[in-house]
């Protein structure tokens, strides 16, 4: 089955990469709830970040934290949403592994615990070619 999160397999993965490190990824979510929405991936294709080795997790878990001083500094973000569906589930879309982070701001309420089930009300949009060029630009 396609992965869209393996680098081998979506080609068009490498345009949304932040950063990455040898074992890790940061990417922007290609469909996001709100601006500075960013994905940590592990490079290796894992159902469960309990399948990644010591040395492994090690740089997923720095990888986390330096996105979330990036997204603290380019977004003034107070707190930052990190959540993750780790492990099977009957209406997950990527059986890839990874964890999303969303910068909250003081003014702003966090979205829903779980932006992305469809009945949260919550809008996922999408990025376009030129946002995409535009943000990696700003969190440079
Ligand atoms: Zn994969």
């Amino acid at each position: 089955m396609f992965c869209p999160f393996c680098l081998n397999e979506n080609k068009n993965l490498e345009d949304l990469i932040l950063f990455s490190t040898e074992n890790t990824m940061c990417v922007l979510s290609l469909t996001y709830v709100k601006e500075g929405h960013l994905l940590i991936i592990p490079k290796k294709h894992v159902k469960t970040l309990r399948a990644l080795d010591k040395e492994e997790y090690d740089d997923f878990y720095n990888s986390i934290q330096k996105t979330m001083n990036i997204l603290n500094k380019k977004f003034d973000a107070q707190k930052i949403l990190l959540y993750s569906k780790d492990g099977p589930s009957e209406n997950k879309t990527v059986e890839h592994s990874h964890i999303h982070l969303i910068p909250i701001r003081k003014d702003e309420s966090l979205p829903p615990v779980y932006p992305l089930d469809t009945n949260s009300g919550f809008e996922r949009k999408k990025l376009t070619k030129e946002k995409i060029i535009e943000l990696k630009k700003f969190l440079k």
